[in-house]
């Protein structure tokens, strides 16, 4: 959907497509941060929606976020939602899109803050909502079996360790996997 903008610059009404990004991580923020370098921001409205509570981490740095060599989880992000904002891109966090009408041009999305679903209209949309683990069993909802791709899942190995988990498995001895072996080890000692 096209909208019509006031251009507070120019003293004008300007017409800005608004870009709709579903996933405010690696892909969809870099999208939009080079959509917003090609468009400015009266040509070109961008909206990003992620249903996390931060935007752009550097997901590299997890297994030590658990080994403790990163002190907080905050040190993993490149770029908050505010030094988005700053370029002129509306980022909202904790807003899941739950549903895309092609048809329509719209997306639902789930406010987590206010349990409202407003439906927003845009003229494009761009889906980077990352990949999901394998993960072939029943039991991988089952108390002290993690997933580790964000930031939430590294909080939660770390609430483990803290409240008295003394023996770990980790499945998957790729890249990941043995430096997340080695940041478990830290906790050793
Ligand atoms: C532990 C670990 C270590 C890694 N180490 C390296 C490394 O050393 N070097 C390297 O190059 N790569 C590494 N990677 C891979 C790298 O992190 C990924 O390639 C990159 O994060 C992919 O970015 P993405 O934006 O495509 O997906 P993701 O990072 O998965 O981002 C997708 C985003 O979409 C959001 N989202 C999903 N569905 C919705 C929805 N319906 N509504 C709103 N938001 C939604 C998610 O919350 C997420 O923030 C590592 C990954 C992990 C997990």
């Amino acid at each position: 959907m096209i909208e019509r903008r006031p251009d507070h610059k120019h003293g004008a009404t300007q017409i800005a497509r608004r870009l709709v990004i579903v996933g405010g991580d690696a892909a969809g923020m870099t999208a939009a941060a080079k959509a917003r370098r090609m468009r400015s921001a009266n040509e070109l409205e961008i909206v990003a929606f992620e249903r996390g509570s931060r935007t752009s981490c550097a997901a590299c740095g997890l297994p030590d976020l658990i080994g403790r060599l990163v002190k907080a989880p905050d040190k993993l992000v490149v770029r908050t939602p505010e030094k988005h904002r700053a370029n002129d891109i509306d980022v909202r966090i904790r807003h899941e899109v739950t549903a895309i009408d092609t048809q329509a041009c719209a997306v639902t999305v789930h406010d987590l803050n206010t349990s409202r679903d407003p439906t927003t209209h845009c003229a494009d949309f761009l889906i980077a909502t990352g990949a999901t683990g394998i993960t072939p069993w029943p039991c991988i909802d089952a108390k002290g079996v993690f997933q580790l791709r964000t930031l939430d899942d590294a909080a939660r190995v770390e609430r483990a360790i803290v409240t008295g988990a003394r023996c770990a498995v980790v499945v998957g001895a790729g890249c990941i996997g043995p430096e997340v072996a080695e940041g478990l080890c830290w906790h050793t000692g």
